[in-house]
């Protein structure tokens, strides 16, 4: 779809970006005091409502470290007209670790990611080219591939112009604490998918997406996720298959079959954070991209958006991004 397409379609678009943001942060909420639980197996018993977050004591509809990074990132992209800066994604990250900039709770960061932590060690002693480099070359182990830039990922979608740019700004972004391929990679898949939902993609053509580029995918990545080649087979794939793991990969898939087995953003929602272990993580990354697809607050269940907490911030980030769309 073309700038000129989405320029025609402003309101469709801020609306969707809105949802979009939304969606991260609720189903981030929704999920997180059910982070570290094992799988809920019946039915009848699954949540579906807020709940107060047990592992941090927090009363219920509290976003964790998902929604902050990536409300650190939208406001980095807003700042930067849109333009990746690694170094002010880090500052941002950095803040939101010692001072609880963006966080849900005044002051103070919580649900912090091993990976993250340690990354962000560097970047708070100095946030440079040299550090890039280091991390760069630190983290890129098998091994650490977790999803901690996926969960933060969305707003390279909703900043970007055109499917290109998404995909780089995604990969860029990943690359400040998570830089092997694997997780680059999930990275731009997912905000490719994202991007094409915002334009109004159909669920087929999104699978056609992530198909017409699957074997540019890192092997494990590719191997993963060559098996979705329709909704049948989203569809079709036993829940006990898949994992909610922090694995980059099994956080992945767990959101995307969570999306494209459901038909609502509410159904996706409550599959997905029902998965257990880490499951307001996997509630995030299907949040954004279900958000962008069904594209209209509503869509996300009034007693939930009802229930957040420091939701203003959620609310104020969104309205740069779309503001940001305007501008440049
Ligand atoms: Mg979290």
């Amino acid at each position: 779809m073309s700038v000129d397409t989405m320029k025609n379609n402003e309101p469709f678009l801020n609306t969707r970006i809105r949802t979009a943001l939304y969606g991260l942060a609720v189903c981030d909420a929704l999920g997180a005091p059910l982070e570290f639980q094992p799988r809920q197996h019946d039915r009848p018993k699954y949540v579906r409502d807020m709940l107060p977050n047990a592992n941090f004591d927090l009363p219920a509809g509290h976003f964790t470290d998902d929604a902050s990074m990536a409300l650190c990132l939208a406001h980095s992209l807003v700042t930067s007209n849109g333009k990746h800066n690694a170094f002010d994604q880090a500052i941002r990250y950095v803040r939101w670790l010692d001072e609880g900039y963006m966080s849900s709770v005044a002051d103070s960061a919580f649900d912090v990611g091993t990976q993250t932590r340690q990354a962000l060690q560097y970047w708070r002693q100095s946030a440079s080219a040299e550090t890039l480099n280091f991390v760069g070359r630190k983290f890129d182990e098998d091994w650490r591939c977790g999803n901690g830039s996926l969960m933060r990922v969305l707003p390279c979608a909703l900043v970007a112009k055109t499917e290109q740019e998404a995909v780089v700004l995604a990969k860029e972004s990943s690359r400040v604490t998570h830089p092997h391929t694997r997780c680059v990679d999930a990275c731009g898949l997912y905000t490719r998918l994202a991007w094409h939902a915002l334009q109004g993609a159909n669920k087929e053509q999104l699978i056609g997406e992530m198909q017409k580029h699957v074997e540019s995918l890192e092997v494990e990545l590719r191997k993963r996720l060559q098996q979705y080649d329709s909704i049948e087979a989203f569809d079709s794939k036993p829940r006990k298959q898949i994992s909610s793991s922090g694995y980059v990969i099994d956080s992945l898939e767990a959101a995307l079959w969570a999306f494209f087995a459901t038909e609502t953003f509410e159904a996706g929602a409550i599959e997905v954070v029902n998965l257990g272990d880490d499951a307001d993580t996997v509630g995030a990354i299907y949040g954004g991209l279900a958000g962008a697809f069904y594209g209209k607050v509503e869509c996300i269940p009034e007693r939930w958006l009802r229930d957040m907490k420091s939701f203003e911030l959620v609310v104020e980030a969104a309205q740069h991004l779309i503001d940001l769309h305007t501008r440049v």
